[in-house]
């Protein structure tokens, strides 16, 4: 019984690192270089950053890059990671 009330927290902050992983990700394929400045707002805010940034982050579908597999904007000019048009 006590491993599972262990099990809570750790599973909480797993989430936390993979919403933050998740954040920088998205913020970096769609060409944002703040991706940092909102992993730390995300950190301390958690769901209210969250909200924040899906409603400040540049809008459109994410695609696949043809160059080098990342994620990128459909509507961006160049890739973010690799810099192919
Ligand atoms: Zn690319």
């Amino acid at each position: 019984m006590c491993s599972t009330f262990l099990a809570i927290p750790i599973i909480i902050f797993v989430l936390n690192i993979a919403l933050l992983v998740w954040v920088a990700r998205d913020a970096k394929a769609r060409g944002m270089d703040s991706a940092v400045l909102w992993m730390i707002l995300v950190m301390f805010t958690s769901v209210i950053g969250l909200l924040i940034y899906i409603f400040s982050r540049p809008q459109g579908n994410l695609i696949r890059c043809a160059n080098c597999g990342n994620n990128r904007l459909q509507a961006s000019v160049k890739c973010p990671h690799c810099g192919s048009a």
